[in-house]
């Protein structure tokens, strides 16, 4: 993760992009374009779907006409897709951190601005889906209030204009490269958050580089912080998944000397999609053995440079034998730090552990403990409908 780099201490105010930044846009645009590929005879790859994000509407469907080689103009596939994906605005989810840096912000007395390349329309349609948003922020710009969309500096500029104050006040958190351009362009600070993985050293005009919005130190920017760190842990909203054990990549026991019990990725790909990579913990229930502590890490590895984003959790037991195939259930109840990479393979096995301690510490805190008694972890999957390895989601509050 990029330092940031000095700066005087002005910040007054946040400008916050929407698509990609707060809402997880992507997720639904495969929801749409999966069902209507497979109507024309074509297979989504997600492995393109990189290749739409910060674009414009027209510019994306040329791509996705151009990659799948459909049959149609532009201009008549964005007719047939608009209404899909104006249906779909309201499930579209809030990214990991969004909530929790919306309530903070308000929550501290510092304005917010929304600035986004969508119409105003859009965009009133899309947040209204999301309890206390629109009351949250002090301005909204949209990309048909602006003579020219991002990277043009004129949304930020108007949206500085809407909440009285300079460019050099305000802090913009944008996930797309034209983003990051019009923030600079403004004359503003910026927090680059990108939503396509592996893109980090493209973001070098950004003033710092965070992996998600659960990064966010705004005490650097000179604003108040956040207050919801416990023993170097973030508390999250749990979330449950569960499968067989699978061999993984066998590296972690041969290299690491750490034995992961990895889940496979390809029956997650939704639940990966959801959530940010980095570093959790929280409970594991094994059907034949019992719960233990886990920490695990999401992502790819950046020191394997993983092609693929992977689920690995370790789980904090001496087993002294291989389970793989057993049904392992788990429950993630906190974050402790992004991806990251490490000069050598020592300095990843020390933080890894590190993790460890840190886990091991914090799930003897109620808060974290009493996950340890939720029926999921119990649960055989043969018992439920689980066993394709979808997320259930039990409320164990
Ligand atoms: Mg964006």
């Amino acid at each position: 993760m990029a330092t940031p780099k000095p700066i005087a201490r002005l910040i007054s105010h946040v400008i916050l992009d929407l698509d990609g930044t707060l809402l997880n846009t992507d997720c639904v645009v495969s929801q749409v374009l999966k069902p209507f590929l497979v109507k024309n005879g074509k297979k989504w790859d997600s492995k393109k779907a990189h290749k739409l994000v910060g674009k414009t509407p027209y510019e994306a469907a040329a791509v996705v006409l151009e990659d799948y080689g459909l049959p149609y103009s532009t201009e008549e596939f964005l007719s047939m897709l608009t209404p899909m994906f104006n249906e779909q605005w309201c499930n579209i989810k809030a990214l990991p951190g969004a909530n929790r840096l919306i309530k903070h912000l308000k929550s501290n007395g510092v304005p917010a601005a929304l600035a986004s390349n969508s119409p105003r329309s859009n965009i009133e349609a899309k947040i209204s889906c999301h309890q206390g948003w629109k009351e949250s922020f002090s301005a909204i710009v949209g990309g048909d209030e602006v003579e020219k969309g991002k990277p043009s500096p004129d949304i930020f500029l108007e949206a500085a204009k809407r909440m009285n104050t300079n460019p050099p006040n305000c802090l913009v958190i944008e996930d797309s490269l034209p983003g990051v351009a019009a923030g600079k362009a403004a004359g503003m600070h910026v927090i680059a958050v990108p939503s396509v993985p592996k893109r980090t050293a493209e973001f070098s005009s950004a003033d710092e580089v965070i992996n998600s919005l659960l990064d966010v130190k705004p005490e650097k920017w000179g604003l108040p912080p956040f207050s919801d760190w416990i023993d170097d842990t973030l508390p999250i909203e749990p979330w449950f998944i569960g499968g067989p054990v699978i061999k993984g990549f066998g590296r972690g026991s041969k290299v690491l000397g750490i034995p992961t019990a990895n889940l496979p990725a390809e029956n997650f790909s939704d639940v990966l999609s959801e959530h940010t990579s980095g570093v959790y913990f929280g409970w594991a229930g094994l059907s034949t053995r019992g719960i233990y502590k886990m920490v695990m890490s999401i992502g790819w590895n950046p020191y394997f440079d993983n092609t693929e984003k992977t689920i690995e959790p370790w789980l904090l037991h001496d087993f002294g034998e291989d389970f793989y195939g057993e049904e392992l259930r788990l429950v993630i109840v906190g974050y402790i730090r992004p991806e990251a990479n490490f000069p050598s393979l020592e300095s990843l096995i020390e933080r890894i552990h590190e993790d460890a301690r840190i886990a091991e510490k914090a799930l003897n805190l109620p808060l974290y403990a009493k996950y340890k008694d939720s029926p999921y972890l119990r649960n055989s999957l043969k018992e439920d409908n689980s066993a394709n390895g979808n997320q259930s989601v039990i409320d164990s509050k």
